[in-house]
């Protein structure tokens, strides 16, 4: 009998792209998402999606009705750094409201394994780069603190109820399905590749870099860019660590790419100019986050399959020009 998962926020880009992993190994999906953010057209025809809220009492019933559930994915969130800043009670509070609601149905339901989304914005200004599983969490932003709090609830979920979890640290998520059948596309957009792959096809106007007097060599935020489909893996794995018990993991390459460097890049891969100025630093940006992820190597043998910056560049491009409405 393949298993049956719930994945809140499936029709989102990481979320997206974990359904697409899990139906290709043969296991049932049903996706929870509100379609704020997500896309219908991202979930496969042959995974039941239920556009509604996890704060929908109604909704989050029905979704559970059609389980039983192996495993709950919770990808559903409110994920923007600066969007954070500007609004840090409504992430706080739906971000929490959201997770604990989710994780008491989860309970309620007797599911044994929840996998949470989870972030480097944990970190705010971190003393060790690349960042371990050690360095002691402290967010720099309201959306961190609000991740922070939910790995916390799970640790409690645990101790009472004995539910396993694993949380799973993205740092910069980027890239698109190799096979090309799934991207990136948020509306409004504020990822730096996205933006720069538009600016350079001319769909968008030029970039504004956030800022280049930070402490790095160039002046400009550092991060550790990651494909999508290789951390689609790194959920698959932690979801067979859950048989033994919960984990945590910083899910990056270990390598940072300059704000600089991305736009040297994706003007290497696309062949094109990328316009672009410089303006104002953004709020809760820390100068570098890069991911130590020794600790999902050595533990479960994860190993991206697709590390370089330009190989996630290209995927991403590829999409895109596949796909100039995106999704619509
Ligand atoms: N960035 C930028 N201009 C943009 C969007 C992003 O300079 O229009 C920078 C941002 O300040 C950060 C990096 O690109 O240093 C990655 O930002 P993104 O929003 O993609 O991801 P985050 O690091 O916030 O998760």
């Amino acid at each position: 009998m393949p298993d049956t998962h719930l994945v809140t926020g499936g029709a989102g880009f990481v979320g997206s792209h974990l359904v697409l992993a899990l139906v290709a190994r043969g296991d049932r999906v049903v996706v929870l998402d509100d379609l704020s953010t997500g896309h219908a057209a991202a979930v496969p025809a042959s995974t039941e999606l239920i556009s509604g809220r996890i704060g929908d009492a109604d909704a989050l019933a029905h979704a559970f009705a059609l389980g039983p559930f192996a495993s709950v994915f919770h990808f559903a969130a409110l994920s923007l750094v600066g969007e954070s800043m500007r609004e840090p009670y409504r992430y706080m509070a739906e971000n929490a409201r959201n997770g604990l609601a989710l994780i008491e149905a989860t309970i309620a339901h007797g599911v044994k394994r929840l996998v949470l989304s989870s972030t480097a914005a944990l970190f705010g200004a971190p003393s060790t780069i690349p960042i371990p599983e050690e360095e002691p969490v402290d967010p720099g932003s309201p959306y961190g603190e609000s991740k922070a709090w939910l790995e916390r609830a799970l640790v409690w979920a645990e101790r009472v109820h004995g539910l396993r979890s694993a949380a799973l640290r993205y740092f910069n998520a980027a890239g698109a399905d190799p096979g090309g059948r799934l991207g990136e596309d948020h509306r409004p957009e504020t990822h730096l590749i996205p933006l720069v792959l538009d600016a350079a096809s001319g769909r968008r106007p030029p970039l504004t870099v956030f800022g280049d007097d930070y402490p790095t060599p160039d002046g400009t935020c550092i991060r550790d860019y990651i494909h999508v489909a290789d951390l689609a893996e790194a959920h698959l794995l932690a979801l067979e660590a859950l048989n033994e018990r919960s984990v945590r993991y910083n899910l990056g390459n270990g390598t940072g790419y300059s704000v600089r460097q991305v736009i040297a890049t994706a003007e290497r891969v696309t062949g094109r100019a990328v316009p672009h100025t410089i303006g104002p630093r953004r709020a809760g940006d820390p100068p570098v986050l890069v991911a130590s992820s020794r600790r999902i190597r050595e533990e479960l043998g994860w190993t991206p399959r697709y590390p370089a910056l330009e190989t996630i560049i290209a995927d991403a491009w590829a999409w895109r020009q596949a796909h100039p409405e995106g999704y619509r």
